[in-house]
């Protein structure tokens, strides 16, 4: 590696979250010279900013946490089974301290833009006043970092406070007393609406679309358990990356409609009883084939029904017309139930369509809701949405954002053609949000600290895919999209959150250890499909 001046770096990175952090304290265990960029306040990523009553990780603690240092998962204590923002912040805080992380982080400091240098091969990068040059630009900006406020009419006007979950406030809202509407019926919103209610004089939920979402049966977590998981970590761990979704969901290899109805009902009941996730793994093909998924589908509308007592009130919260799963499945507590509280009412707005915010409240199509706080749960600009914010420009002054009008391209969603040396962690074109994200961040930054090994120790200055490659890549990860059920839905996996972003199907359907794989592969062969100077 080549500098060790102050404004010199071997290696930046963007995003101080659990991707920007282990790949810190990994590149700097290599001997490299690296500097993080954070626009937070403090370390986090998204545990920074979506700090909203309820917010919470619908992975298990055990599981969503790093697993590359044999203490610190031995000696951290997690309260919960399904661990709560602050307790995530505060292992994030913890590991940035504990491994000394914070020296080389720049808080507060946002990145506008970064200009890749051909004679120099160098990046520029410009954040906030701070002017750095590196050689590997690596994006750690999260895949779900950019709330999405949407545009509807009359928003400004409103004369109440308006809070997004993606940036909530730091010093908390009360809403003892008030009225509060919230838009917005996704994981946020589902977490959201529970909490609201129980301090809310009232809670009117603007529902756009209904979710499915099966009960997380959240609790302290038992000591037994914990004592058992810190006994078998490695070996839990192993599991994890060894399977599709980067956890382990007890996957059953059987097709649904190769099992009569009954004994499907007893699978999902066993799985629908252990809480979270698990419902998925009860049939290889859930998300293969229509007919497979109004299984489950219908299993979960059946237990809305049997859940919700107004019987309207029901009727409306039934998702249809997608598949379930094709819009990320939520995962809650007690939020069908709360449809059952005196002060809770549901608006559909498929029924009464939201017309506009006034003043007071919100005009739908035959009323007048009246409220004192708006909370706006509308999600993110996902997968691309930080990089687009970030003025990139590559080979031949080609800006990021141009490249990709039509769609992100990537080989591995690791590299872009034409971008030499700027590698991206949980980039679109991998399973990212797909799995386990803290799974899949570790195998990507794993990866991408042995490129930079490799590069060095066989005298390599730059690595960019082949556009061969990328185009590839691309076409693969549609093709296996296309044999799912997930671009059935209009959801941000699609882009199709946000209007006139084109949509495409980003995150890799493929599952992690498939993907790993291939990546080991691309690197066992000097990393095929890359071209290295
Ligand atoms: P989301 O899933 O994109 O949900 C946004 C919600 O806002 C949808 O119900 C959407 O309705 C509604 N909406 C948007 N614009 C609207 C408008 N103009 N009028 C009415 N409704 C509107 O966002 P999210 O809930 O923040 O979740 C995003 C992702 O973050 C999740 O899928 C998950 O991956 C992650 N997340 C995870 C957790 C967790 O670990 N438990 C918690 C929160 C978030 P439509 O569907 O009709 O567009």
């Amino acid at each position: 590696m080549r500098t060790n001046r102050e404004d010199s770096f071997d290696a930046v990175i963007v995003g101080a979250g659990f991707s920007g952090l282990y790949l810190l304290w990994k590149l700097r265990g290599q001997g490299l010279n690296v500097h993080l960029f954070e626009a937070g306040e403090d370390v986090g990523g998204t545990w920074f900013w979506n700090r909203y009553p309820g917010a919470r990780c619908d992975v298990e603690s055990v599981d969503y946490s790093f697993s590359f240092d044999e203490e610190l998962q031995q000696e951290w204590r997690w309260k919960e089974r399904y661990p709560a923002q602050p307790e995530i912040l505060e292992y994030l805080q913890h590991v940035a301290d504990r491994f000394d992380l914070r020296r080389d982080i720049s808080l507060h400091t946002r990145v506008q833009s970064s200009q890749y240098d051909e004679d120099t091969r160098t990046w520029a990068v410009h954040a906030d006043g701070a002017e750095v040059t590196t050689q590997f630009l690596i994006m750690a900006t999260g895949c779900l970092s950019v709330p999405q406020t949407p545009n509807i009419a009359g928003l400004e006007s409103f004369a109440g406070k308006t809070y997004h979950t993606g940036d909530w406030p730091k010093e908390g809202v009360d809403f003892t007393d008030k009225r509060v509407a919230v838009i917005g019926t996704g994981s946020s919103g589902i977490q959201l609406i529970p909490e609201v209610a129980k301090v809310a004089e009232h809670l009117t939920v603007l529902q756009r679309t209904a979710s499915f979402s099966v009960p997380a049966l959240n609790g302290p977590l038992d000591p037994e358990f914990e004592r058992e998981v810190k006994a078998n970590y490695p070996e839990r761990r192993r599991r994890a990356r060894a399977s599709s979704a980067g956890v382990e969901r007890g996957d059953n290899e059987q097709n649904a409609l190769d099992v009569a109805h009954e004994d499907r009902v007893k699978e999902f009941d066993g799985r629908w009883g252990k809480g979270g996730f698990a419902l998925l793994g009860a049939y290889q093909d859930l998300m293969l084939t229509d007919e497979a998924n109004d299984t489950v589908a219908d299993y979960v509308r059946d237990k809305i029904r049997a859940t919700v007592e107004d019987p309207d009130t029901a009727d409306s919260l039934i998702p249809r017309g997608y598949p379930l799963g094709a819009k990320r499945i939520c995962v809650d507590t007690n939020y069908f139930e709360t449809y059952n509280r005196d002060n809770v009412t549901l608006v559909d707005l498929r029924k009464s369509p939201l017309e506009s915010i006034t003043p007071t409240g919100a005009r739908t199509g035959d009323a007048d809701h009246e409220f004192d706080v708006l909370c706006l749960a509308t999600g993110f600009d996902a997968m691309t949405g930080a990089l687009d914010r970030i003025d990139i420009t590559g080979v031949g002054g080609e800006r990021l954002k141009n490249k990709w009008q039509h769609g992100p391209t990537t080989y591995l969603g690791l590299g872009v053609a034409g971008f030499p040396n700027l590698l991206l962690i949980a980039g679109s074109g991998s399973p990212s949000v797909l799995a386990n994200m803290v799974t899949a961040i570790e195998q990507h930054v794993e990866w991408t600290a042995e490129l930079l090994g490799y590069m060095s120790s066989h005298g390599y200055d730059t690595i960019e895919p082949t556009p061969e490659a990328e185009e590839g890549w691309v076409a693969h990860v549609n093709e296996m999209a296309s044999y799912t059920v997930f671009p059935k839905a209009a959801s941000w996996y699609m882009g199709a959150n946000i209007p006139g972003k084109p949509q495409i199907f980003m995150p890799y359907v493929g599952g992690c250890v498939e993907y790993e794989k291939k990546c080991n592969e691309v690197a066992e062969k000097g990393y095929s499909g890359f071209v290295l100077r």
